[in-house]
């Protein structure tokens, strides 16, 4: 018996068969096309096992409300096809399982809570930088949720002395994500983040943001660890720039040495790399099993 796990992600779908101890068994990535052609290979590649459960960490915004109607779909996604589609109904009409719906980055922030850089925390933030910049929190050794899931990468931050760039968000500009993920970083500099990695003055400028949002993050939710992944992170020289400019910014009002000294053990990739995402989806494959379980008795 395996529990199935989806990282949705806006170009490709990971789906993964595995356990509740993050043990993978098999793996797929299928496009993100449409629904009508993406879905179908899903439940191909799932309906070759027994599955007691399914988990999806997608990318958003997505209705985590379970008393909402429109619970477990795709809401406000910029990809068309995609908008308003039922994600959780769909695997529950094909598989009659318990299905676990959530964001990528709070099912990554699980499975690092879990596994990875914050195991034994029962605290934690996950901050992925990418195609977009989105966080998860884990507070009590759960996901913090509200009125719906937390929307960290369209904080306002202040602008760099050097940028005149005036950011990519469609909807707010020069937020933290209009400035700092892969997109933006590719249209200020005419070039993609990859092909940058020996210009200094763009992860000095990376590293700005970046510490702006987490002194924001810090100051607000005080996680015991910081965890960054996402393509971006892949340029690790980022990281010394984010810690002096989170320790300048900060000027020591939080007085703790992991703020401070110990900052490079606080502020970090994420222990299971690439695989957080997915990984993460099969504990929230997990979760919607017990839930159910405890329903039932
Ligand atoms: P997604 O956000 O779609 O899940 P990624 O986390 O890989 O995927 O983010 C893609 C973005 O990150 C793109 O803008 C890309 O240019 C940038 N990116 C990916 N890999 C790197 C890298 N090694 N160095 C710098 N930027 C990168
Ligand atoms: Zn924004």
């Amino acid at each position: 018996m395996y529990l199935g796990g989806i990282e949705a992600g806006g170009t490709k779908f990971i789906c993964a068969v595995g356990d509740k101890n993050g043990n993978i068994i098999s793996k797929i990535q299928v496009p993100t096309t449409t629904p009508d052609e993406t879905m179908p290979a899903v439940y191909d590649f799932f309906s070759r096992y027994n599955l007691t459960a399914i988990g999806a960490g997608s990318f958003g915004p997505i209705d985590v409300n379970p008393f909402s109607d429109t619970y477990g779909s795709i809401t406000s996604t910029p990809k068309a096809p995609w908008r308003n589609f039922q994600l959780v109904e769909a695997l529950k009409t094909q598989f009659h399982v318990p299905v676990g719906f959530n964001t990528d980055v709070n099912a990554a922030a699980l499975s690092e809570a879990a596994f990875g850089a914050a195991k034994g925390l029962d605290s934690c933030l996950y901050i992925t930088v990418g195609t977009g910049i989105g966080g998860g929190a884990i507070v009590r050794g759960d996901v913090l949720q509200g009125l719906s899931h937390p929307e960290m990468g369209h904080i306002l931050v202040r602008k760099h002395p050097k940028d005149s760039y005036l950011g990519k968000c469609p909807y707010h500009g020069d937020c933290l994500e209009g400035l700092a993920a892969g997109p933006a970083i590719e249209e200020r500099w005419g070039q993609k983040g990859m092909e940058l990695s020996d210009r200094e003055e763009v992860w000095e400028m990376e590293g700005y943001y970046i510490a702006q949002a987490l002194m924001q993050y810090v100051l607000i939710l005080s996680p015991k660890k910081i965890i960054l992944g996402g393509g971006v992170m892949k340029q690790k020289q980022i990281f010394p720039y984010i810690h002096e400019h989170f320790k300048d910014l900060m000027n020591h009002y939080v007085d703790l040495p992991e703020l401070a000294e110990d900052i490079s053990q606080y502020i970090v990739s994420p222990g299971l790399g690439d695989e957080a995402g997915i990984i993460g989806s099969l504990l929230l494959a997990d979760q919607a099993l017990q839930l159910t379980a405890a329903e039932i008795n």
